[in-house]
């Protein structure tokens, strides 16, 4: 029998901001749970999740990129945090109206303007 995790890589594809958002409005909505799903509350949920996401981190002192060291729960756990933290944004993002894919790109461009490449010296 597969594992959650293995049913969700093999049926995945490049998934959207967009497809997230309404898989989460229509997972609140199907549970009545839209009338918890205040901006307030939903930042609060979104922070306690950073914690979580904080803990795994915690102690551990610095970690080499790829996590060579850690084992599949250990990234399991990882994983499943790092989505309970973009879920929040997402939800929280709808519940505000506002489109998090469009500002997000449209704060690169704003980054990019206000850091931009230094000349690169040639020799
Ligand atoms: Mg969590």
């Amino acid at each position: 029998m597969e594992s959650t995790c293995e049913y969700a890589r093999k049926y995945s594809k490049d998934v959207s901001l967009h497809e997230l958002r309404d898989r989460l409005a229509e997972f609140a909505e199907v549970r009545g749970w839209d009338q918890f799903h205040s901006p307030r509350n939903l930042l609060l949920a979104l922070v306690g999740e950073v914690g979580e996401l904080s803990e795994i981190f915690q102690w551990k002192g610095e970690v080499a990129k790829g996590l060579p060291n850690w084992s599949s729960g250990d990234k399991e756990h990882l994983e499943e945090e790092l989505s309970d933290v973009l879920l929040y944004l997402i939800r929280l993002a709808d519940v505000c109206g506002l489109d998090l894919g469009q500002a997000a790109l449209t704060k690169i461009v704003k980054n990019a303007r206000k850091y931009p490449v230094a000349a690169r010296q040639t020799t």
